[in-house]
């Protein structure tokens, strides 16, 4: 079994201090340089995709993409549905072997996202899929996701409490200040509101937003409790800049195998620098 859910690879990092990065994929290239480079350093792994990856890519061949890297390099790993919002999608996923769903309702009012979550978590538990939901709202941009800054709102620790125990989920995504897409100022993160958080809610907390944030901003919430840090938008730039930057110096450049390894390069040390600061570095 390569495609694993998230509930012991969480939970062992919540008690031995680390977080295990989350990888947003989109393509057979971004697959390929964080299953090698997991695989390299020893690291669990989860990769991630919104419900437009799923539709852009196929969600059948990223499991026979990501079940395939797996075995070759003998790296079991979780895919993970990020920021998914419709219970019978996720239904028709975790019957295409996903393993790790999160369910978003951090958008509806409060009892609306535990009747949503239960709902989901019931399912998933059937299968032993891990389930994580949000509570209270992220700012920025991720695929179709807008929340304007206005409107984020940051986790309350007493409704974390209850949110836990009335719905059954595996984790939890807190909302302490961290943004979706890339920051224009730097981030100001509420590490009082987290730790008052880890003290009413025992599951493993999830960070989102992690990219550009300082790697002392990660280290310090991982200190505070949270055990799964996302990276998305970073993959994406790095990828983006060094295929941008082949292609304008070689504009003849025509052959994938020529232009993406560059591309392939500067996604790798993305993906070793997160790995290192998660702490996740030899916890396979
Ligand atoms: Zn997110």
């Amino acid at each position: 079994m390569f495609i694993i859910s998230t509930k012991t690879m969480l939970k062992k990092a919540q008690y031995e201090g680390y977080a295990v990065p989350a990888f947003n994929i989109h393509n057979l290239e971004t697959l390929q340089v964080v299953v090698e480079t997991a695989s390299e350093l020893r690291s669990p792994l989860i990769v991630a995709g919104t419900p437009g990856t799923f539709s852009y890519a196929g969600t059948s061949n990223i499991v026979a993409m990501a079940t395939e890297l797996a075995r070759t390099y003998n790296q079991p790993l979780a895919i993970h549905l990020d920021h998914h919002e419709n219970s019978s999608d996720i239904e028709r996923k975790v019957q295409s072997g996903v393993r790790s769903v999160m369910i978003d309702g951090s958008h509806y009012a409060f009892e609306d996202n535990v009747s949503l979550v239960k709902e989901v978590t019931d399912y998933c538990h059937r299968y032993d899929v891990s389930v994580e939901a949000e509570l209270g709202r992220l700012g920025g941009v991720e695929d179709d996701l807008v929340v304007d800054g206005k409107d984020a709102l940051y986790t309350h620790p007493l409704q974390a409490r209850e949110f836990v125990s009335r719905t059954g989920v595996d984790s939890l995504a807190v909302a302490i200040g961290t943004a979706h897409g890339l920051y224009t100022a730097e981030p100001k993160l509420d590490f009082d509101r987290l730790e008052e958080i880890r003290a009413n809610v025992d599951i493993p907390l999830v960070l989102h937003g992690a990219s550009g944030l300082p790697a002392a901003d990660i280290r310090q919430a991982i200190k505070l409790g949270v055990c799964k840090v996302n990276v998305a938008t970073e993959l994406k730039l790095a990828f983006a800049e060094a295929l941008k930057g082949y292609l304008s110096a070689h504009p003849d450049a025509s052959d994938p195998r020529h232009y993406m390894i560059p591309a392939k390069a500067a996604m790798k040390e993305v993906v070793r620098k997160v790995i290192l600061d998660c702490g996740s570095e030899g916890k396979l």
